[in-house]
């Protein structure tokens, strides 16, 4: 039975934060894929107009790092949207405890993730929602940003599912002080935190509530000073928090190279307008010093 007159389903994949994966065939092209159902419900309405508009544009995003959407239409209450199928994630990557990855290796994970997100923030789309298992890697061991431009379509993740927790691991300061206009700088903050945890193989800042989330990010960087981030203080949900002093990031990633321990500070600036961008970050010695980055074909995977 197919979908759309397209697609032939397979088994489910996985539970998303928008709803059910499934993989599927393409019987036009014989490739597979993954249908990503998305439920409407009441919003179906308001949904079908700004999502049709936006989803129209994300179709049009088109980079080697970023997952491709192939398809988008509406089915039985539910949007369904066709993506090119991926082989695993970087969130298996990091907690296969086979797999040891070298300084040359996150170098490699790194810059594919700068690529995707360079492409769009070039576009000013905003991914808004980077955490390990959204960076998907292919057969050829590319790694592709997923889920681009959703969290604007289908509004920020709900949080009565708990999977989508893990998010907040993720979210930049300024989120959790309840910063209504942000931009791309939630994107780099986001990056750090992936960084972060392909060096440490584990989350870096597991808060388990927004609140906490703040006292883990002052813990590691100190209480952000009126000098560092000015406007701090202007932002809806902003609280004085205890001072904390900074603690050294060498004693937090005590093996990791000089230039990744600078890159990695920079991309951490509390204020969002100091924050290195992703263009910067490109440009940084980080990516130019030995060792140069792993080829993807050769990186390690999950068996
Ligand atoms: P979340 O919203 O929690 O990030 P997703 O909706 O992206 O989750 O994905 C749900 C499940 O479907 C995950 O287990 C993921 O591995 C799988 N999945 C999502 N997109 C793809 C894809 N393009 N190819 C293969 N599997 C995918």
């Amino acid at each position: 039975k197919k979908v759309a007159d397209r697609y032939l389903k397979q088994e489910v994949l996985g539970q998303g934060t928008y709803g059910v994966v499934f993989k599927a065939t393409d019987t036009k092209t014989g490739k597979t894929v993954a249908i990503k159902k998305i439920r409407l419900g009441k919003q179906r309405e308001g949904v079908n107009i700004t999502a049709l508009r936006e989803i129209k544009m994300l179709k049009e995003l088109k980079d080697p790092h970023i997952i491709l959407l192939i398809d988008a239409f509406p089915h039985k209450e539910n949007l369904h949207l066709v993506f090119e199928f991926m082989e695993t994630d970087l969130e298996a990557v990091i907690r296969d405890s086979n797999i040891f990855l070298s300084p040359a290796d996150i170098k490699s994970y790194l810059l594919m993730t700068f690529k995707g997100l360079s492409y769009c923030h070039e576009k000013w789309v905003l991914h808004r929602d980077m955490k390990p298992n959204n960076l998907l890697i292919g057969v050829d061991g590319q790694l592709k940003l997923a889920d681009f431009g959703l969290a604007r379509i289908f509004g920020s993740p709900n949080r009565k599912f708990t999977h989508q927790v893990f998010a907040r691991w993720y979210r930049a300061p300024e989120l959790l002080f309840g910063a209504k206009e942000y931009g791309a700088a939630v994107d780099v903050w986001a990056a750090g935190c992936i960084f972060a945890e392909l060096l440490l193989r584990r989350p870096f800042l597991q808060g388990n509530s927004d609140i906490d989330q703040l006292s883990k990010i002052f813990a590691a960087f100190g209480t952000p000073k009126a000098d560092q981030w000015p406007d701090v203080t202007d932002l809806p949900d902003y609280v004085e928090y205890q001072f904390v002093p900074a603690p050294s990031l060498r004693s937090l990633f005590p093996a990791v190279s000089d230039d990744a321990l600078d890159l990695l500070s920079k991309m951490f600036t509390y204020d969002p307008k100091a924050r290195i961008s992703v263009k910067q970050a490109l440009e940084h010695r980080y990516f130019t010093s030995a060792p140069a980055p792993t080829d993807p074909a050769k990186l390690p995977k999950p068996v």
